[in-house]
Protein backbone atom coordinates (compact mmCIF):
# COMPACT_ATOMS: atom_id res chain seq x y z
CA UNK A 1 0.00 0.00 0.00
CA UNK A 2 1.37 3.24 -1.04
CA UNK A 3 1.42 6.04 1.36
CA UNK A 4 -0.12 9.23 -0.56
CA UNK A 5 1.59 11.95 -0.46
CA UNK A 6 0.81 15.84 -1.15
CA UNK A 7 3.61 18.10 -2.07
CA UNK A 8 2.97 22.20 -2.50
CA UNK A 9 5.23 24.21 -5.04
CA UNK A 10 4.98 27.61 -4.16
CA UNK A 11 7.17 28.33 -7.25
CA UNK A 12 8.73 32.37 -6.92
CA UNK A 13 6.42 33.17 -4.60
CA UNK A 14 6.35 34.14 -0.88
CA UNK A 15 9.21 36.65 1.17
CA UNK A 16 10.46 34.42 4.21
CA UNK A 17 8.08 36.27 6.29
CA UNK A 18 5.04 35.34 4.09
CA UNK A 19 6.53 31.95 4.32
CA UNK A 20 6.56 31.36 7.83
CA UNK A 21 2.98 32.53 8.09
CA UNK A 22 1.84 29.88 6.15
CA UNK A 23 3.90 27.43 7.42
CA UNK A 24 2.52 28.14 10.84
CA UNK A 25 -1.07 27.91 9.87
CA UNK A 26 -0.23 24.63 8.21
CA UNK A 27 0.90 23.96 11.47
CA UNK A 28 -2.36 24.31 13.09
CA UNK A 29 -4.12 23.00 10.61
CA UNK A 30 -2.12 20.14 9.81
CA UNK A 31 -0.76 18.77 13.44
CA UNK A 32 -3.12 16.03 13.80
CA UNK A 33 -2.96 14.64 10.06
CA UNK A 34 -0.82 11.24 9.42
CA UNK A 35 -0.82 8.30 6.94
CA UNK A 36 0.00 10.59 4.30
CA UNK A 37 3.32 12.43 3.74
CA UNK A 38 2.85 16.13 3.36
CA UNK A 39 6.01 18.53 1.68
CA UNK A 40 5.92 22.34 0.87
CA UNK A 41 8.64 23.85 -1.59
CA UNK A 42 8.83 27.25 -0.66
CA UNK A 43 11.72 29.07 -2.77
CA UNK A 44 15.15 28.39 -2.09
CA UNK A 45 15.20 32.22 0.14
CA UNK A 46 12.37 30.59 2.54
CA UNK A 47 13.90 27.42 2.81
CA UNK A 48 15.72 27.40 6.29
CA UNK A 49 12.88 29.37 7.73
CA UNK A 50 10.12 27.34 7.09
CA UNK A 51 12.14 24.36 7.84
CA UNK A 52 12.80 26.07 11.05
CA UNK A 53 8.93 26.83 11.80
CA UNK A 54 8.18 23.45 10.52
CA UNK A 55 10.47 21.28 13.12
CA UNK A 56 9.85 17.93 13.99
CA UNK A 57 6.20 18.59 12.13
CA UNK A 58 4.56 16.25 10.38
CA UNK A 59 5.35 18.41 7.36
CA UNK A 60 8.34 18.45 5.33
CA UNK A 61 9.93 20.77 3.04
CA UNK A 62 11.80 20.29 -0.19
CA UNK A 63 13.33 22.50 -2.37
CA UNK A 64 12.51 23.59 -6.45
CA UNK A 65 15.70 22.90 -8.25
CA UNK A 66 18.56 21.43 -7.60
CA UNK A 67 22.79 21.59 -9.14
CA UNK A 68 24.05 18.53 -9.63
CA UNK A 69 27.50 19.61 -8.65
CA UNK A 70 28.64 20.00 -5.06
CA UNK A 71 30.19 23.04 -4.82
CA UNK A 72 32.45 24.79 -7.38
CA UNK A 73 32.17 28.07 -9.62
CA UNK A 74 28.41 27.53 -10.59
CA UNK A 75 27.39 31.39 -10.29
CA UNK A 76 23.36 31.40 -8.65
CA UNK A 77 23.58 27.76 -8.57
CA UNK A 78 22.70 25.58 -4.74
CA UNK A 79 23.72 22.39 -4.21
CA UNK A 80 22.13 19.01 -2.47
CA UNK A 81 24.11 19.29 0.21
CA UNK A 82 23.53 23.22 0.57
CA UNK A 83 19.79 21.91 0.69
CA UNK A 84 19.71 19.46 3.07
CA UNK A 85 21.65 22.01 5.00
CA UNK A 86 18.83 24.15 5.20
CA UNK A 87 16.61 21.54 6.03
CA UNK A 88 15.46 20.01 2.75
CA UNK A 89 14.41 16.51 2.59
CA UNK A 90 12.77 16.63 -0.99
CA UNK A 91 13.33 18.48 -4.44
CA UNK A 92 11.24 19.09 -7.41
CA UNK A 93 12.96 17.93 -10.74
CA UNK A 94 11.95 18.87 -14.34
CA UNK A 95 9.18 20.87 -13.40
CA UNK A 96 7.79 21.41 -17.13
CA UNK A 97 8.23 25.56 -16.23
CA UNK A 98 12.08 24.55 -16.02
CA UNK A 99 11.85 22.71 -19.19
CA UNK A 100 10.13 25.66 -20.73
CA UNK A 101 11.98 28.39 -19.64
CA UNK A 102 15.47 27.08 -18.51
CA UNK A 103 16.68 24.91 -21.22
CA UNK A 104 16.10 22.02 -18.97
CA UNK A 105 16.02 18.47 -20.75
CA UNK A 106 15.68 15.05 -20.03
CA UNK A 107 19.78 14.94 -19.57
CA UNK A 108 20.16 17.58 -17.18
CA UNK A 109 16.88 16.08 -15.11
CA UNK A 110 18.49 13.08 -14.93
CA UNK A 111 21.59 14.63 -13.34
CA UNK A 112 19.83 16.68 -11.12
CA UNK A 113 18.11 13.63 -10.05
CA UNK A 114 21.09 11.38 -9.17
CA UNK A 115 22.63 14.28 -7.10
CA UNK A 116 18.98 14.20 -5.27
CA UNK A 117 19.90 10.47 -4.55
CA UNK A 118 23.36 10.28 -3.92
CA UNK A 119 22.71 12.99 -1.01
CA UNK A 120 19.87 11.60 0.62
CA UNK A 121 17.00 14.02 -0.79
CA UNK A 122 13.83 12.32 -2.39
CA UNK A 123 13.46 13.73 -6.01
CA UNK A 124 9.85 14.44 -7.62
CA UNK A 125 10.19 14.25 -10.84
CA UNK A 126 8.12 15.84 -13.51
CA UNK A 127 6.78 14.30 -16.58
CA UNK A 128 3.82 15.38 -19.28
CA UNK A 129 2.83 16.61 -22.33
CA UNK A 130 2.11 19.85 -23.62
CA UNK A 131 -1.19 20.71 -25.21
CA UNK A 132 -0.13 20.22 -28.90
CA UNK A 133 1.58 16.95 -27.76
CA UNK A 134 -2.08 15.43 -26.30
CA UNK A 135 -3.96 17.05 -29.56
CA UNK A 136 -1.22 15.31 -32.17
CA UNK A 137 -1.86 12.00 -29.62
CA UNK A 138 1.58 12.01 -28.31
CA UNK A 139 0.86 11.71 -24.82
CA UNK A 140 2.41 8.51 -24.30
CA UNK A 141 5.66 8.87 -26.18
CA UNK A 142 6.14 12.50 -24.38
CA UNK A 143 5.59 10.46 -21.19
CA UNK A 144 7.76 7.48 -22.15
CA UNK A 145 10.36 9.80 -23.10
CA UNK A 146 10.57 11.79 -19.99
CA UNK A 147 10.32 9.34 -17.95
CA UNK A 148 13.22 7.09 -20.25
CA UNK A 149 15.47 9.91 -20.25
CA UNK A 150 15.03 11.12 -16.64
CA UNK A 151 15.20 8.25 -15.28
CA UNK A 152 18.13 6.57 -17.25
CA UNK A 153 21.14 4.61 -15.68
CA UNK A 154 19.16 4.35 -11.89
CA UNK A 155 19.31 1.06 -10.01
CA UNK A 156 16.29 -0.43 -8.74
CA UNK A 157 17.16 0.47 -5.51
CA UNK A 158 17.01 4.29 -6.21
CA UNK A 159 14.33 4.44 -8.53
CA UNK A 160 12.36 2.91 -6.13
CA UNK A 161 13.05 5.90 -3.99
CA UNK A 162 11.76 8.51 -6.00
CA UNK A 163 8.43 10.24 -6.95
CA UNK A 164 6.89 10.70 -9.73
CA UNK A 165 5.01 13.74 -10.52
CA UNK A 166 2.42 13.40 -13.72
CA UNK A 167 1.87 17.56 -14.97
CA UNK A 168 0.50 17.85 -18.12
CA UNK A 169 1.67 21.00 -19.51
CA UNK A 170 -2.07 22.51 -20.29
CA UNK A 171 -3.64 22.04 -17.00
CA UNK A 172 -0.77 23.75 -15.06
CA UNK A 173 -2.06 26.91 -13.87
CA UNK A 174 -4.68 27.10 -16.67
CA UNK A 175 -7.82 25.53 -14.24
CA UNK A 176 -8.16 23.35 -16.52
CA UNK A 177 -7.85 20.24 -14.87
CA UNK A 178 -6.99 16.50 -16.55
CA UNK A 179 -10.00 14.45 -15.93
CA UNK A 180 -9.51 11.76 -13.33
CA UNK A 181 -9.98 9.11 -16.11
CA UNK A 182 -7.29 11.11 -18.25
CA UNK A 183 -4.97 11.06 -15.14
CA UNK A 184 -5.32 7.64 -14.29
CA UNK A 185 -4.45 6.36 -18.03
CA UNK A 186 -1.31 8.11 -17.92
CA UNK A 187 -0.32 7.05 -14.73
CA UNK A 188 -1.22 3.39 -15.16
CA UNK A 189 1.21 3.72 -18.29
CA UNK A 190 3.75 5.37 -16.01
CA UNK A 191 3.30 2.15 -13.61
CA UNK A 192 3.60 -0.02 -16.87
CA UNK A 193 6.74 1.85 -18.08
CA UNK A 194 8.07 1.06 -14.39
CA UNK A 195 7.75 -2.03 -14.53
CA UNK A 196 8.97 -2.50 -18.01
CA UNK A 197 12.68 0.00 -16.78
CA UNK A 198 12.87 -1.96 -13.54
CA UNK A 199 10.59 -4.38 -11.26
CA UNK A 200 7.30 -5.21 -10.59
CA UNK A 201 7.95 -4.29 -7.04
CA UNK A 202 9.57 -0.82 -8.29
CA UNK A 203 6.13 0.24 -9.94
CA UNK A 204 4.04 -1.03 -7.17
CA UNK A 205 6.17 0.87 -4.73
CA UNK A 206 7.07 4.01 -6.41
CA UNK A 207 4.54 6.61 -5.87
CA UNK A 208 3.10 8.90 -8.52
CA UNK A 209 1.43 12.51 -8.26
CA UNK A 210 -0.97 14.23 -10.57
CA UNK A 211 -0.27 17.68 -10.73
CA UNK A 212 -2.08 20.51 -12.81
CA UNK A 213 -4.94 22.94 -11.26
CA UNK A 214 -5.89 20.34 -8.29
CA UNK A 215 -8.07 22.36 -6.03
CA UNK A 216 -9.70 20.93 -2.91
CA UNK A 217 -12.78 20.51 -5.06
CA UNK A 218 -11.32 17.78 -7.46
CA UNK A 219 -9.08 16.15 -5.51
CA UNK A 220 -11.09 13.42 -4.32
CA UNK A 221 -12.05 12.01 -7.38
CA UNK A 222 -8.67 12.34 -8.80
CA UNK A 223 -7.00 10.63 -5.81
CA UNK A 224 -9.45 7.94 -6.10
CA UNK A 225 -8.27 6.33 -8.92
CA UNK A 226 -6.27 3.07 -8.39
CA UNK A 227 -2.99 4.46 -9.56
CA UNK A 228 -2.40 8.22 -8.18
CA UNK A 229 -1.06 7.94 -4.58
CA UNK A 230 -1.17 12.23 -4.50
CA UNK A 231 -0.75 15.66 -5.95
CA UNK A 232 1.61 18.47 -6.61
CA UNK A 233 -0.16 21.49 -6.38
CA UNK A 234 1.08 25.00 -7.61
CA UNK A 235 -2.07 27.62 -6.68
CA UNK A 236 -4.02 25.97 -4.33
CA UNK A 237 -1.10 25.51 -1.81
CA UNK A 238 -0.05 29.67 -2.23
CA UNK A 239 -3.13 29.67 1.33
CA UNK A 240 -2.69 27.20 4.20
CA UNK A 241 -6.47 26.55 4.09
CA UNK A 242 -7.19 25.40 0.64
CA UNK A 243 -3.82 23.39 0.91
CA UNK A 244 -4.95 21.86 4.10
CA UNK A 245 -8.24 20.60 2.57
CA UNK A 246 -6.65 19.01 -0.03
CA UNK A 247 -4.30 17.20 2.57
CA UNK A 248 -7.50 16.17 4.11
CA UNK A 249 -9.09 15.26 1.70
CA UNK A 250 -6.32 12.85 -0.38
CA UNK A 251 -6.65 11.09 2.77
CA UNK A 252 -10.25 10.74 3.26
CA UNK A 253 -11.11 9.52 -0.19
CA UNK A 254 -7.88 7.31 -0.79
C1 LIG B 1 2.62 23.00 -10.64
O1 LIG B 1 3.16 24.06 -10.86
O2 LIG B 1 3.29 22.00 -10.43
C2 LIG B 1 1.17 22.97 -10.64
C3 LIG B 1 0.58 21.82 -10.70
O3 LIG B 1 0.51 24.19 -10.61
P1 LIG B 1 -1.08 24.41 -10.49
O4 LIG B 1 -1.57 23.55 -9.36
O5 LIG B 1 -1.22 25.87 -10.19
O6 LIG B 1 -1.68 24.01 -11.78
Amino acid sequence: MRKPIIAGNWKMNKTSLEAIAIAEELKRDLVDVGGVDIVVCPPFTALQSVSEALTDMNIAVGAQNVHWVDNGAFTGEISASMLKDFGARYVIVGHSERRQYFGETNETVNKRLRAALAHGLTPIVCVGENLAEREAGKTFDVIKNHCEGSLAGLSGDEAGRIVIAYEPVWAIGTGRTATPQQAQEAHAFIRQLLEKLFSADVAGDVRIQYGGSVTPENIASLIAQPDIDGALVGGASLKAQPFATIVKAALSSK
